[in-house]
Order: C-alpha cells, then sequence, then structure tokens
C-alpha cells in the first residue's frame, strides 16, 4: 500500500470523492460523495476505499498502518457535523458500515447498521430520544446483523441448514409475536424488545461462543473487516462469476451516521427509481414503510407502499401512498427525483429515509432495467434533449435486446388459463416451467435440461444461482424493489414476486393456493410483465414489436462501420433475418438440406452418394440430387435479392451421414444393387478414428472433385436464372477448412472450368459472383497473404478456429471446460466469447496478411461468436466488413457493431 489517500470523507455540502471515483470509492461512496457535492442532504460519512480491501485481503486481513488514523479523523468530522460523538455516553452517534463495488451488486455484500450501540451508549440514547422502544429495536438489528455478518459468516463459520445465528435469531423475534399475538414488527413493545435483547445476546454466547461486542470501536472494526470480508462471500463470488466481475476490484467500505425511519409514525424508509424499472415510463416510482429501517423495504419482510398515487397496483391499491400521507416530504423528494435525473441524465435506483419528518438521501445509483425500459428510457431522454443520440445508443445492452425479441404469453391463451395467484410484475416477459422449491435444484434440475420455475417463499440473494438457472422466477412475499426483482431485472428474465395468495412450503416442497396442491414438478406458467401466475402450459407467441425498437435500431445503424449478416440454411430463415434486419447471408450450409423437414429424399440421394464407389455411380447420384441442392439455392438468393449470400461447400465428414439403422441400409443396398453385407463394407470403410480432423471441408472436394463441381454448378446456374429473370444475386462461393493454398486453388481450377460450362449454357457474359474461404485452421491464418493471391474474402469460422487453437474438442469440452471456468483457468468459454489473446491473434495476424496481399480483402466471421456482443466488438477492432450470425441474433449484432463505432471509431467503407 502506498501514502495515498485511503479515506475519503463527505456531508455538510461538500465531499473529497466525486461520481466518476467509482473504481476507488465503490458506486456507493462515490455517489454519496456526488449528492453531498450537489447539495443534497446526506448522512455525514468517509468511505475507505477498494485499495485498502485489496491491501485487506493480501495482507491476512490487515491494514495499512495509517488507516485507524485517518479513521479517527474523519470521524471527527462526522461528530462534528452531526453533532453527537461514538461512543459518547450522553449523546451517541451511531453509524452504519456499507459495502459498495465499482458496479452495483446489489445485496451480495455486507452491511451492519447501528453500530456504537452498547451499554454505555443506550441509556443516553434512550434519554435523549425519550423513545426506548426506538433504542431497543435499533439494537436487537445491530446484534442480529453483526452476529451474522461479523461474527458468523466474515468468521467462516458454517452453520447447519436452518441455524444460521440470524435465523435462530429471527426465530426468538418470531416466538415473541406469536406469544404475544403481534401482527407485525412495528407492534412489539420496548419491553417486549428490552427482554429480546437479552435472550439475543445469550443465544449469540451459547451458538457463536463469543460475547457480543459491547465495545463501539470494537464493533466499528468488526463491522469494516466483514465488509471487507463479505466481497470473498460465497454470494459474491458466484454473482461475480455469472456478471463477469474481475475478483481483483474489491469493495469499498462507507462509515456513515444513521439517520432512523423507525423512530416512530413520522419516520420512514423507502426505495425508489426516478422512472419505472419494468416499463420505462416516465414516472416516479417506489415502494415505503412506516416507522422501518432500510432493509426492511429490500428484504420483502412487510408488503411495502407505494410512493405516489399514479403508480399503485392491483396489489397495493389499498395501502396509503407517500405522496398522500407524508405531502411535505413527498415534495422535496420529487424534486430531488428531478435534480438527480438532470444531473446524472439517466434513471436513478435511490433510497431515502425520513427520520421525524426529514429526508435524508442514503443512496443513489444508476438503476437497472428491463430491457423494455432501457429502450423506453433511451427514446424517451432523447426526446426530452436529455441526452444524444450517441448516449441513446448506449443506454441499451446489445444483450437486453434478446428479452425485446422474446416469446411472451399469448394474450389469447391467457383469457382461458388457469390463474392460480397475482403478484408483481418484477420481471417481463413469459415463462414457462416446471415448479422448484431451492435454488441447488433449479441448478440441477436444468442441468438436466429441464425449464424450471423457481418458487420461494421470499426473495434471498442467496438463491442466485438458482435464479440464473431457472427460467422463471416466482416468489410469495417481497415488492419491487425486492433483491430478487432487482436481480431478475438486471438479466431480464421473467420475475413476480409477492403472489401474496401462495402458501409456499419448501421443507413439503410444495404450494397450497385456494384449496388446491401442487407439488415439486408441476408446470406453470408465468406472465412476468402482468404478474399474472397460471397452472399448466400456456402458449407462448413473439412479443408485438415494439415500434420503438425500430426507431431505436435505426439511429444505432447510423453509426455502425461493419454490416450484419445473418446465418441462414433454409430460405424461410434468410427471410426471418431479414426482417430483423441481416444484410446478407454471411454462411449457408447446403447440409442442412439433409436434416429436418422434407429431407428424406435428398438425404437418400446424398446417402446412395457416400456410398458410391466409382466415379461413375457417384456421378448418377449427384445428377439426381442436383435438383435439390440447386432448388434450395435458387430460392435462398431470390430472397436475399441481390445482398450478399456466402454459400459453403459441403463441410462435414461424410461417415455422419450414413445410416445406422437397418432398414435404410436394405433400402439403400436396393437402390445401389447391392447386398446389405456389401453395403456394410462400404460404410465401415469410410470410418475415421478422429472425424473433426479427417476427411472433410475441402479434402472431400480435393478426393471427390464431382461433389465440388455439383455444387458450384448448382451456384452459378442458379444465379444465371435468376440474373435472366431479372433478380439481382450476389453468390460466394466458400470453400470450407482450408489450410493451404494449394487446396484452394485445386478447387478453383474446378470453379472456372464450371463458370465457363454454365456462362456458355446460359449465353451469359457475366455471373457477378466472388470466390472465397472459410479460415478455420491456423495454418490459414499463418499463410494468409498467399491464400488471399486465390481467395477474394476470408470469412473466420472461429469455432473450429477455436477448437484447433486450444486444441479443444467442440464436442467433448463439457468434460472440462465447466472446471476450467470454476478453476478460473479459463475467464470464460471460449466458444461462447471469442479468446482475443490467442485466438484473436490469428484473427489480427489473417487479415492484416490477407490484406497485405489484397487491399480490398473483404473479410467477416460466420463462427458462433458473430452474435456475441463482447466478440463483435473485437471483430470490430480488427476490421472486419461484417458480422454474421443467426437470425435472433441479428439485431444483437447490430447494436454491438454500432456501440464498438462509437467506442472505437474507425473509418467507415
Ligand atoms: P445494499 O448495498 O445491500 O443496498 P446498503 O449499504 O445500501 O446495502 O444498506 C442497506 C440498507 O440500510 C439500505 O436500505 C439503507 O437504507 C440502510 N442504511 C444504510 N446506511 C444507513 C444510514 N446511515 N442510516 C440509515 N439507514 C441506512
Ligand atoms: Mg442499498
Ligand atoms: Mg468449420
Amino acid at each position: 500500500m502506498s501514502t495515498e489517500k485511503a479515506v475519503y470523507f463527505f456531508g455538510g455540502g461538500s465531499a473529497d470523492g466525486r461520481a466518476d471515483m467509482k473504481n476507488l470509492l465503490g458506486g456507493k461512496g462515490a455517489n454519496l460523495a456526488e449528492m453531498a457535492n450537489i447539495g443534497i442532504q446526506v448522512p455525514a460519512g468517509f468511505t475507505i476505499t477498494t485499495e485498502v480491501c485489496t491491501h485487506y485481503m493480501k495482507h491476512t486481513h490487515s491494514y495499512p498502518p495509517a488507516l485507524d488514523a485517518d479513521v479517527r479523523a474523519a470521524l471527527a468530522r462526522v461528530e462534528q457535523i452531526m453533532g453527537s460523538k461514538f461512543g459518547d455516553p450522553v449523546n451517541a452517534l451511531l453509524v452504519s458500515v456499507r459495502s459498495g463495488a465499482r458496479k452495483s451488486m446489489p445485496g451480495m455484500m455486507e452491511t451492519v447498521l447501528n453500530v456504537g450501540l452498547c451499554s454505555a451508549t443506550i441509556p443516553g440514547l434512550v434519554k435523549k430520544t425519550g423513545n426506548p422502544r426506538f433504542v431497543y429495536d435499533a439494537y436487537r438489528r445491530l446484534i442480529a446483523m453483526y452476529s451474522d455478518v461479523v461474527m458468523e459468516k466474515a468468521a467462516g463459520v458454517e452453520p447447519a441448514e436452518g441455524m444460521g445465528i440470524r435465523q435462530q435469531l429471527d426465530r426468538l423475534l418470531d416466538g415473541v409475536k406469536k406469544a404475544k399475538g403481534y401482527a407485525s414488527d412495528a407492534d412489539i413493545s420496548a419491553d417486549d424488545l428490552q427482554a429480546l435483547v437479552g435472550q439475543f445476546k445469550a443465544k449469540v454466547k451459547e451458538v457463536l461462543g463469543r460475547e457480543f461486542p459491547d465495545d463501539p470501536y470494537e464493533q466499528l472494526w468488526g463491522g469494516i473487516g466483514a465488509v471487507f470480508s463479505s466481497w470473498n462471500g460465497r454470494r459474491a463470488v458466484s454473482y461475480r462469476r455469472i456478471e463477469g466481475i474481475p475478483d481483483e476490484w474489491g469493495t469499498a467500505v462507507s462509515v456513515q451516521a444513521m439517520v432512523f425511519g423507525n423512530m416512530g409514525d413520522t419516520s420512514a424508509t423507502g426505495v425508489a427509481f426516478t422512472r419505472h424499472p419494468a416499463t420505462g415510463e416516465n414516472v416516479f416510482f417506489g415502494e415505503w414503510l412506516v416507522n422501518a429501517q432500510g432493509e426492511d423495504v429490500v428484504a420483502g419482510i412487510r408488503t411495502p407502499n407505494p410512493l405516489n398515487e399514479a403508480t399503485k397496483n392491483e396489489q397495493n391499491k389499498h395501502l396509503p401512498s407517500l405522496e398522500t400521507a407524508m405531502p411535505e416530504v413527498y415534495r422535496p423528494l420529487h424534486d430531488i427525483r428531478d435534480n438527480l435525473e438532470k444531473h446524472y441524465t439517466d434513471m436513478q435506483d435511490i433510497e431515502f429515509t425520513i427520520q421525524e419528518g426529514r429526508l435524508w438521501m442514503l443512496q443513489c445509483r444508476t438503476g437497472k432495467r428491463t430491457g423494455t425500459a432501457a429502450l423506453n428510457m433511451a427514446m424517451d431522454m432523447l426526446a426530452e434533449g436529455l441526452i444524444t443520440n450517441e448516449t441513446a445508443v448506449m443506454r441499451v445492452a446489445p444483450a437486453q435486446l434478446d428479452e425485446l425479441l422474446h416469446p411472451i404469453v399469448d394474450p389469447a391463451a391467457e383469457k382461458s388459463a388457469d390463474l392460480v395467484a397475482k403478484g408483481l410484475p418484477a420481471g417481463p416477459g413469459g415463462a414457462r416451467g416446471q415448479v422448484v422449491f431451492t435454488a441447488a435444484d433449479a441448478v440441477e434440475w436444468a442441468k438436466q435440461g429441464k425449464k424450471v420455475i423457481l418458487v420461494r417463499e421470499e426473495t434471498n440473494p442467496e438463491d442466485v444461482e438458482g435464479m440464473r438457472a431457472a427460467v422463471g422466477i416466482l416468489t410469495a412475499r417481497g415488492g419491487m424493489t425486492s433483491h430478487a426483482a432487482l436481480v431478475a431485472r438486471g438479466w431480464g428474465k421473467c420475475c413476480i414476486v409477492g403472489a401474496g395468495a401462495l402458501e409456499v412450503d419448501v421443507h413439503k416442497k410444495q404450494i397450497r393456493v385456494g384449496g388446491r396442491t401442487f407439488l415439486e414438478g408441476a408446470t406453470f406458467t408465468l406472465n412476468g410483465t402482468r404478474g399474472h401466475v397460471y397452472a399448466g402450459q400456456l402458449a407462448m407467441m413473439d412479443a408485438t414489436e415494439n415500434p420503438r425498437f425500430q426507431q431505436f435500431m435505426a439511429i444505432a445503424d447510423g453509426f455502425r462501420a461493419m454490416n450484419v449478416r445473418t446465418n441462414a440454411d433454409t430460405p424461410e430463415d434468410a427471410a426471418k433475418a431479414r426482417g430483423f434486419g441481416a444484410e446478407g447471408i454471411g454462411l449457408f450450409r447446403t447440409e442442412h438440406m439433409f436434416y429436418g423437414k422434407g429431407s428424406e429424399q435428398p438425404l437418400f440421394l446424398l446417402r446412395k452418394m457416400i456410398v458410391s464407389t466409382t466415379v461413375a455411380e457417384r456421378r448418377a447420384a449427384l445428377a439426381e440430387l442436383y435438383p435439390f441442392v440447386k432448388k434450395d439455392i435458387k430460392a435462398t438468393l431470390a430472397v436475399m435479392d441481390g445482398l450478399p449470400v456466402t454459400i459453403r461447400l459441403l463441410d462435414p465428414p461424410l461417415h455422419e451421414f450414413v445410416p445406422q439403422a437397418h432398414e435404410e441400409r436394405a433400402k439403400l443396398a436396393a437402390a445401389l444393387g447391392i447386398s446389405v453385407e456389401a453395403l456394410a463394407k462400404r460404410a465401415d470403410d469410410l470410418h475415421e478414428s478422429n472425424p473433426m480432423m479427417g476427411h472433410r471441408g475441402v479434402r472431400l472436394g480435393v478426393t471427390f472433385p464431382e461433389i465440388s463441381e455439383m455444387q458450384i454448378r448448382a451456384i452459378l446456374e442458379s444465379a444465371a436464372e435468376l440474373l435472366k429473370e431479372g433478380t439481382k444475386v450476389f453468390p460466394e462461393i466458400m470453400v470450407p477448412v482450408v489450410g493451404m493454398v494449394s487446396e484452394l486453388e485445386d478447387q478453383k481450377k474446378l470453379a472456372k472450368q464450371v463458370e465457363a460450362e454454365v456462362l456458355a449454357k446460359y449465353k451469359m457474359k457475366k455471373i457477378p459472383h466472388m470466390y472465397g474461404t472459410m479460415i478455420e485452421i491456423p495454418r490459414a491464418c499463418l499463410t494468409a497473404d498467399t491464400i488471399a493471391e486465390t481467395a477474394e474474402f476470408f470469412s473466420y469460422g472461429t469455432n473450429d478456429l477455436t477448437q484447433m487453437t486450444f486444441g479443444f474438442s467442440r464436442d467433448d469440452i463439457g468434460g472440462f471446460v465447466p472446471e476450467y471456468l470454476e478453476k478460473k483457468l479459463l475467464p470464460v468459454d471460449p466458444f461462447q466469447v471469442l479468446d482475443r489473446e490467442g485466438v484473436g491473434q490469428l484473427v489480427a495476424l489473417g487479415i492484416k496478411l490477407g490484406r497485405k496481399t489484397r487491399k480490398k480483402l473483404k473479410v467477416g466471421i460466420c463462427g458462433e461468436h458473430g452474435g456475441e456482443p463482447n466478440s463483435v466488438e473485437f471483430c470490430h477492432l480488427v476490421g472486419m466488413d461484417y458480422v454474421s450470425c443467426s437470425p435472433f441474433r441479428v439485431p444483437i449484432a447490430r447494436l454491438a457493431a454500432a456501440q464498438a463505432q462509437l467506442q472505437y471509431p474507425r473509418k467507415k467503407k
């Protein structure tokens, strides 16, 4: 640790830090500083930097030597501003110890409130406030949080299921409520609480073997250390893995003067969004609770009240809004909302507390939102003049578009469906699956390929992996700002919370509702946009297109430097992809006509060709196959109407197509006029021990030139006929699995010869087309300069290139890559996100060498990576002309390409 500043003060109208210092102060600390700087009322405090966290981790949980003095000095300033003193018997300052990473990780790390309450300070506080109920309520919360966070979790204690200290203390609390017949926490009397505090302390001693600390400074440092340690807590680690947040970042700790929402009926606490996080509507939206402390709203312990009249819904319309209950506080809060939006020019997620009628802001951050909301907010803020076109384009994450194009529950099916409960629409779209009751089951069932809906009593950040694995999330309790809702929204996942009619029994793994019982495995359908829960399986449909989606995409397209094409194997796919904005086909696989619907006859003919042993036999079979191949190619070229279509010559090893079933073999043998035994022998001869690196791709064309010839003829004749009919076409003939220019030359001779024949046949002078290759073998990248002498275009086949570069068999990675990811030997699956460090070097080198030979060499990508935002950015950076991806990913690639250009501008063609 250097001599760098480790403690940043905020409060009293100014701060040492700023909003742009998130790396050092964490999002929470940086924004608390920013709010203080722009004159918004925040309780004074200070932030200990993420660098101290890194130090703490590296040095066996110890601090830089100067930290103690820095903390004391900062605490003295807080005391001065707040007019009270930490540990003081007459007028004690209490503080919260809060976590905060660079990027928000809702609920994944720890916070301890009410630090500083102890036998020395309690009597003074009771006297000062005249409110013993409040003091003991705060104290029981401190004991519960502190024993859980500091004495159990941070100390590495691993309790048995259901035996965590917090759960044990909660049971004591519930016991008191039951014994006295209290409905809510707010009903418990001061005397009850004082007695309960005694029980709590005894329980802590009994369970954890240590006294609850009675020294304010011990509490403070315990809290600070625990928050730092929570960076490496299980929940935080798994959340980081899913979100791709680096482990090195660390968390900051903010220590802040407490303000109290639990001082009585003029006190309250709440959470709000400056616009609606699910729909994007320009309304102030939030939830609040009277006489409560911050985490009550988020934890979903009580059903929260609506913030204002305009945003009431089915579930909370009977509850009082802050707007009507405390208008004199709602008004300034609304002003702060306007201020924050203007200042940050983005939707903010805020936390506030009202202490005896006085409003305090406790947090603001850029709010998570659904894809729909992101799009609507970007377009609204653009229209409001708050942001520019460029900013609007950057406001929607490419992956969020997925959700806009994803299925919803068919409204027609919904009319007659079996509605079992209603909840809050926390995450959009529709989902259907089998219900499971624990995160572990969700993960397990999903692994077996089942679609599951994770059902929980209330939202719990420990469930994050199960939430990820589920197609939908359903809870009986909790509000729109509960942890599950926040997380689900961040992921664009269908989620319903607070479906109060459900009685969820996690132990029996069943739901009881309206006199019915549903067991684990029952199928439910969720409409996350309406908050409706249905029993059974309902029909789904494509989301009706938001017209703003088109407008937004048009703005994005205006920035793009790369084209976006699609991988399509049928005219239908091609047409769909054009609807999504594809500007050509980057990969048309002829072999797809041999799978699926209508493939029987072409497949039979292909098999006949494959098991042929003489050229004559093979030519006869190919001649029969020809019309099928040509029909598909011609229809696809016609649909694309002049846009480029890259057609790949037959790629897979032939034996993949050899029939295994006896009757299939018998039929084939009969057609060839040979015995079944003879056919079996021919099939055996095709067997390869390593087919991925065997007789496939261009190697087939070299050994069986008549196969390439037939395909090239189909391409050129289709083109010729369409041209004669007045349709524009631009086919690109692509040779796969090339490692040497000689292979390409060999096939080119053939292509030239076929071209001459076709021109003669149709009496034409020219058929516009290109001849090029797929780059998928490392040797092709290394010798790209010579390959470009023959190839007029390169299309990177990064699936095979990744396989060949890592030496990872694509079909066998299931056996080890998950463990590599788990152990962090790999940051991500390289078949999903292009490996810039290794594979990327080959890609870049190939482009550089290729363009040395052929300056205008057209370069694209047609592997799965072409629709993955991070990889699209890489393609932009290395100067590709286009990316190509599956139809549904085309909008994602378009947006990713636009964002790449905005962040890393390059010359547009
Ligand atoms: P998280 O990151 O999980 O939201 P926070 O640090 O924001 O954790 O704390 C959780 C809750 O505790 C918040 O809802 C906030 O309102 C409350 N809280 C934190 N610090 C204070 C404080 N100084 N005074 C009053 N409430 C606080
Ligand atoms: Mg918070
Ligand atoms: Mg390949």
